[in-house]
């Protein structure tokens, strides 16, 4: 099931982004993919219920329990993981595919699935978002007044054990602090440049 991809010969880049909720990894990535040419965000598939900010193909391929079992079933996922009690997968062939291609691969994934990727892949590049400080983190996820105090407070729990994880598991290969939305993408867009001219020359 090791499979390799196609990443040695060519240009091709997975990018991993990861953040805690509430950080500003989704603009961060789609700010990454708008001011790199040629990168393609990875549509992951979810059994979580899809909301009225969502769109079908955009943001995710939802689908349901059966489905996500039989795609694990034909090993359909490169990584997938349970976050918040959904499933959530990388479709395995598409970003092949893509690789192939020479493109930049972005996938928007969590930390257990940075550890997956990275055992199988591990010359793909990680980086993690980070708020300026928790008293920050927790006071944006309160202002998206997305849900109730009870779930913030178990999301501003779960954060705080993902930032530790993410600093020990030896996955990144950079942190990110996002106090300025367009500095962190354009520290985020550098990185992956520099990342990039650093692999070509390579022997
Ligand atoms: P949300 O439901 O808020 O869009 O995403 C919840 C979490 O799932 C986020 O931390 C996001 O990065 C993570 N996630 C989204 N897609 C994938 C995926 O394909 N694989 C893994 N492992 N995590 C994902």
């Amino acid at each position: 099931m090791n499979r390799r991809l196609a990443t040695d010969t060519d240009d091709g880049l997975l990018l991993i982004i990861s953040g805690p909720s509430g950080v500003g990894k989704t603009t961060i990535t789609r700010g990454v993919e708008r001011g790199i040419a040629g990168s393609v965000f990875s549509v992951s598939a979810t059994t979580r219920p899809k909301t009225s900010a969502d769109v079908e193909g955009v943001d995710y391929h939802f689908i349901d329990d059966a489905e996500f079992d039989r795609m694990i079933e034909e090993g359909a996922f490169l990584e997938w993981a349970d976050v918040f009690g959904k499933r959530y997968g990388t479709p395995r062939a598409w970003v092949e595919e893509q690789l192939s291609r020479g493109r930049l691969v972005i996938l928007e994934i969590d930390v257990e699935g940075a550890k997956q990727v990275k055992s199988k892949l591990p010359e793909s590049f990680a980086m993690f978002v980070l708020p300026p400080s928790e008293e920050e983190l927790l006071h944006r996820l309160r202002a998206r007044k997305r849900e109730p105090e009870e779930q913030i407070q178990k999301r501003f729990a779960e954060a705080t054990r993902e930032i530790a994880e993410a600093r020990r598991c030896g996955v990144y290969d950079a942190f990110i602090i996002n106090d300025d939305l367009d500095r962190a993408i354009n520290e985020a867009i550098a990185l992956v440049n520099e990342r990039r001219s650093g692999a070509s020359s390579d022997p």
